[in-house]
């Protein structure tokens, strides 16, 4: 299928009077005409629509777009990525088993096994995911479960899918990526034999900084699975406004990817140009230890990257940070709207070397605009401290 018939028409059929943007099913529950029908439903809460903690029209549409999308056969909208990311890791996991997850992973990622997933006897080893090494040299007898972030979003390190899908499959051990940095424009983790796809659609799905989602994409028996287990226990569902907020943004998904690589190699052109940039962290920046890889398994990038900044004091971060004037100053990404995140808004630790690495998000603005932006900043930055 196109992609613009994913987005356009994909899973739009059977509503009444035709409308052109379908509507919002703000219902709780789904009524029956006899109790065999009742009965069916309640049996078969998967396929069913009797409760919308379960399944909801609104929210079935960007499901079946966004497994299209992906390459997959099936997918379930979540109230948050990190819903989305827990129900798909929990449920493959009992007491006893171990995990490998890749160190840089999302925050909460990270707290979800080295510390929540412990309480339940679930152990983890992180590596640096690089090389497929990490992944062999760790696995033991009890790992059951990858967990891949690629690349990920603050370091933007890339895992080679193909092998460590390969090497997975012989060793029955399930892997699940988080791909929301990529989006199922750039990348589709299921054709490289990767088992489960999850992304945070408050991200570029959405797309407009406006909605809180996430989702879980893979084999129609595996969506299947982690509905009757994690999905309707934990019970982390999407609203039907949040879901057709995010059929809303889905829509120009494809136009707003293109335009956020554009400005971001634009900006990435600039800031190679600065003295104080000691280095650019952005896959599909050339001089990227993983550019021919991320060239192999990622069709373009997106607007986040971090730089590092060459100072000699944590001043200098902050009244960088603090003389933009059109990124603002603000957690998360994949809007409309280019924002700066410095890692040491994280921590009290000074000047770190992690603490010199700042991270744009580049949206949708005029790309000259940004630069000026930038430009602005870092005159500022010399003035306070020559
Ligand atoms: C934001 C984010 C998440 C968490 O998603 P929420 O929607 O905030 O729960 C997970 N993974 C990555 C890479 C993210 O950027």
């Amino acid at each position: 299928m196109d992609i613009t018939e994913i987005l356009h028409s994909h899973a739009e059929e059977g509503f009444s009077f035709n409308p052109v943007s379908v509507p919002i099913y703000e219902t709780s529950i789904f009524s029956f005409k006899t109790f065999e029908e009742f009965q069916n439903s309640l049996l078969n809460e998967f396929e069913a629509h009797l409760y919308s903690r379960g399944k909801n029209p609104t929210a079935e549409i960007v499901e079946r777009k966004v497994a299209a999308l992906e390459k997959a056969e099936d997918a379930k909208l979540f109230a948050s990525g990190i819903a989305a990311i827990s129900a798909a890791t929990m449920a493959f996991l009992k007491s006893g088993d171990h995990v490998i997850c890749v160190r840089d992973a999302y925050g909460w990622t990270n707290k979800l096994f080295s510390s929540y997933l412990k309480r339940f006897g679930v152990e983890v080893t992180f590596v640096d995911g690089m090389t497929l090494e990490d992944f062999a040299r760790n696995t033991r007898t009890n790992t059951r479960l990858f967990f891949l972030e690629s690349p990920t979003t603050f370091t933007f390190r890339l895992q080679d899918l193909v092998s460590i899908a390969n090497f997975a499959k012989e060793h029955n051990i399930k892997t699940v990526i988080d791909n929301t940095w990529a989006t199922p424009i750039f990348q589709n983790p299921v054709e490289f034999g990767i088992d489960i796809v999850v992304h945070s659609a408050s991200k570029y799905i959405g797309g407009h900084s406006d909605v809180v989602a996430g989702v879980v994409i893979g084999r129609k028996e595996d969506i299947r699975y982690i509905f009757n287990t994690e999905f309707m226990n934990i019970g982390a569902t999407i609203g039907p406004f949040e879901a057709w907020l995010l059929l809303r943004g889905l829509r120009t998904i494809h136009i707003r990817m293109q335009k956020h690589m554009e400005n971001t190699l634009k900006v990435i052109d600039y800031l190679e140009t600065v003295p104080e940039v000691e280095e650019i962290f952005y896959p599909f920046y050339p001089k990227h230890p993983q550019y021919e890889l991320a060239k192999k398994q990622m069709r373009g990038g997106s607007g986040l990257f971090s730089i590092k900044l060459r100072v000699k004091s944590l001043e200098s971060i902050v009244t960088f940070t603090n003389s933009l004037k059109i990124f603002r100053r603000a957690v998360s990404w994949g809007g409309y709207e280019s924002l700066v995140m410095p890692y040491a808004v994280t921590n009290k630790d000074g000047l770190t070397e992690k603490n010199k690495m700042v991270r744009f998000h580049i949206g949708l603005e005029n790309p000259d605009l940004l630069i000026n932006d930038l430009q602005g900043a870092f005159q500022a930055m010399r003035k306070a401290k020559p």
